[in-house]
């Protein structure tokens, strides 16, 4: 009988278990692949979950590891619109992280062999979750049956512990589909995020470590046979910027959806990450969302098995309040794809104006810098 099984080692059940076992918890994490994906996804870490990376004894590691984005710029044309600096921010990491997931993976499983050495279990994937009264039961492909007090469901999008626990999951596409691509970064502004606002779509860049930089382009509608050219073509027919083809390192197109579970708790089943809420990449906040997700239910879970406390009323305000946290960061990856629609080159004109205009209040920078960081 374990005391918490979490389905799922990705970074939020990763980030989660180490949580727990250093709450003094004894845990088990299942996860079906045998090796991480390398499927390229975040990058971004906002102060808030770096704050929460630090009390899992992580964040020393990925900041050595990643680049501090301290502010960003928007160009339309050649000319700068607006910037946004974090660096005014009153927080302990004033900046956004930038790192590939795959590493910020590697640095969760490090530490958790570290806290908990085997809670870690691959190749193990999770066919059904049921509550047998006292306990929960946790099937897997196997046949093996295993038994917790409590279940967490990390297992992502299209989780299996939810659709074990008969939770339905609201399911919304959007029309907006990307190109990204990762090439060397021959650009001067470094550590510095550009969104190239223009008439045929967004182009965003971000900084990676290693010299990398990270291109999002948005298309017309999902590439089925990308390129590193097609993509190098776009941002270069968008921007004027070249990028070196031959160091593309990553290509992936996809399109956005979102999609919220009904409820986060059930009985003894809490789900957490995208298997409780899937936003929209644009604005890439999904990851740090599943963190907060854990840096809440954790002390409930510690002060119920660990102290007998009954945590039915907080677990149902944690539902609630992670709830609405999911809500926020769909609507501003909402507000995020609208801006980078296209546009007829004098209404864009007009509204980058505007932009520049209203970001030039100290005021109004600032709360918009709180916005995109999470805070
Ligand atoms: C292009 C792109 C860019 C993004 N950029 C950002 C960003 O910059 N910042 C950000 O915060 N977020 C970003 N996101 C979102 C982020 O990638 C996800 O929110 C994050 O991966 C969710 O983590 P998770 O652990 O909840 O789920 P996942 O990463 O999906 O992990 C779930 C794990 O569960 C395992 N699993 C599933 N079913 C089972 C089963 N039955 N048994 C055992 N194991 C199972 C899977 O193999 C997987 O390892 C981006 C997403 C995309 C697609």
């Amino acid at each position: 009988m374990h005391d918490v099984i979490l389905v799922g080692g990705g970074p939020v059940g990763l980030f989660a278990a180490i949580l727990l076992r250093q709450a003094g918890l004894d845990v088990l994490v299942l996860e079906q692949r045998t090796s991480r994906s390398t499927h390229s996804r975040a990058i971004g870490i906002h102060p808030p979950a770096l704050e929460a990376l630090a009390g899992a004894g992580v964040a020393a590691d990925l900041v050595a590891l990643g680049v501090a984005i301290h502010q960003g710029v928007a160009r339309s044309a050649g000319r700068e619109v607006t910037r946004l600096s974090f660096g005014a921010l009153h927080c302990d990491y004033p900046f956004v992280l930038a790192v590939p997931q795959i590493q910020t993976e590697r640095v969760l499983e490090t530490r958790l062999g570290a806290v908990a050495p085997g809670a870690f279990r691959r190749g193990v994937t999770v066919t059904d979750v049921h509550d047998a009264g006292g306990s929960m039961l946790v099937t897997t492909s196997t046949g093996d049956v295993l038994q917790a007090q409590l279940v967490i469901g990390a297992d992502g999008g299209r989780s299996t512990v939810r659709t074990s626990a008969g939770v339905p999951a609201s399911l919304r596409p959007y029309p907006d589909t990307y190109l990204m691509g990762d090439f060397a970064d021959g650009l001067a502004d470094r550590s510095t995020a550009v969104l190239y606002l223009e008439p045929g779509g967004i182009v965003e860049s971000f900084p990676l470590p290693d010299g990398v930089r990270r291109w999002v382009v948005r298309t017309p509608s999902l590439v089925s046979a990308p390129t590193p050219d097609r993509l190098a073509d776009l941002i270069r027919a968008r921007t004027g910027v070249d990028v070196e083809i031959a160091s593309n390192s990553m290509l992936s197109a996809f399109d956005v959806q979102r999609r919220l579970a009904h409820r986060f708790v059930t009985g003894r089943t809490v789900l957490i990450g995208d298997a409780a809420h899937q936003v929209s990449p644009i604005g890439g906040q999904g990851m740090n969302l599943g963190w907060l997700d854990a840096v809440e239910l954790v002390p409930m879970i510690r002060a119920s098995l660990m102290e007998g406390r009954d945590v039915g009323r907080e677990l149902a305000a944690f539902n609630v309040r992670r709830r609405r946290a999911a809500v926020t960061a769909a609507r501003q990856a909402h507000l995020n794809m609208a801006l980078g629609r296209p546009l007829p080159r004098p209404v864009l004109s007009a509204r980058n104006a505007v932009f520049s205009r209203v970001n030039a209040v100290p005021a109004v920078h600032d709360a918009i810098a709180r916005t995109f960081t999470m805070q």
